[in-house]
């Protein structure tokens, strides 16, 4: 019997567990060009052989293995963030020969602006530097200061001035801030040409009103949403902060399904797909069933699983 060429390589594919082309799920169907996960990481060995490594190989693999066309990769630089620095130049060199689907943030630490780079002209450089080999977005920001320490802000200046969207975690770890997220309203406030995705925690409790300081740290919020949430009001009153899905986001977006549900197609301009994943072990990703279960039209779908992406980072 004769097998083709393109037979085997089909067969040996299926047997190694990767679907040969993007077969697409439910949250990906109306989306024109595919999902676009704002929010996946590279992962090397040095926190355990069942943690990773996470190559871009196998990054490309676990996308087509549920549907995801292209996404971001963040580096992860600060101390706070990760276990062990998944480096801006490992994400670039990584990432090189896969530009098609694979498209690279990059990081700096803030506190490195008070040591190694005194000058805003220093930022500025290595930011070029890195956009000159192909760094798109700034992040996965994760430093242990408030949002709007001044080391954070001289970074948010060099960002806004080389413009690189720049996405954060912010919970009460990292990017530090009070209920109502008035340090942040001081960041967008003040960088009004910088685009800001906000994720974490932090971030996603802040969808409900009445929260406390140890609101921002809790694990998953349950119950009713609060109105009253400094999410919705920043996004009215600011027209640079957006929200990434990944990771605690599609979770606030199922505590209260009425509310997540209004909430998608009220902020569909403004709302990334990611699912933020790291760690070889990693089952659940709500996000893919996300729009199914809140029965999302199509034109939102289209919208937060890309098209807001591919405007962001072009
Ligand atoms: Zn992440």
């Amino acid at each position: 019997m004769g097998v083709t060429r393109r037979e085997f390589a089909r067969a040996s594919v299926a047997l190694a567990g990767i679907a040969l082309t993007p077969k697409l799920l439910s949250a990906a169907e109306p989306t024109t060009d595919g999902l676009f996960d704002v929010h996946l990481h590279l992962a090397q060995a040095w926190y355990g052989p069942e943690h990773g490594p996470i190559s871009a190989r196998q990054l490309l693999a676990w996308m087509d293995a549920h549907g995801v066309a292209h996404a971001a990769v963040l580096p992860l630089v600060s101390p706070e963030a990760f276990w062990y620095p998944v480096t801006t130049e490992y994400v670039l060199e990584e990432t090189a020969a896969h530009r098609d689907r694979l498209s690279p943030f990059c990081a700096v630490d803030p506190r490195t602006l008070a040591t190694h780079l005194p000058e805003k002209k220093d930022v500025v450089d290595l930011l070029k530097r890195y956009q000159d080999a192909g760094a798109v977005g700034f992040g996965e920001h994760k430093p242990n200061l408030p949002i709007d320490d001044p080391l954070n802000m001289r970074l948010y200046e060099a960002c806004s001035d080389v413009g690189l969207p720049l996405l954060f975690h912010l919970d009460n770890l990292a990017n530090i801030d009070e209920p109502g997220l008035p340090g942040l309203a001081r960041a967008l406030a003040a960088f009004p040409q910088l685009t800001f995705i906000g994720h974490g925690k932090g971030w996603w409790a802040s969808v409900s009103g009445g929260l406390t300081k140890a609101d921002l740290h809790v694990g998953y919020p349950r119950g009713p949403v609060i109105p009253g949430g400094a999410i919705d009001e920043l996004m009215d009153r600011y027209p640079n902060i957006y929200g990434d899905l990944s990771s605690s986001g599609a979770h606030a977006m199922t505590r209260d399904p009425a509310f997540g549900r209004e909430f998608l197609q009220r902020r569909a301009d403004r709302l990334l797909f990611g699912t933020d994943y790291y760690d070889l072990t990693q089952r659940d990703f709500p996000q893919f069933s996300l729009f199914e279960e809140l029965k999302i039209d199509a034109e939102i779908r289209r919208k937060i699983g890309g098209a807001n992406a591919r405007r962001l980072l072009g």
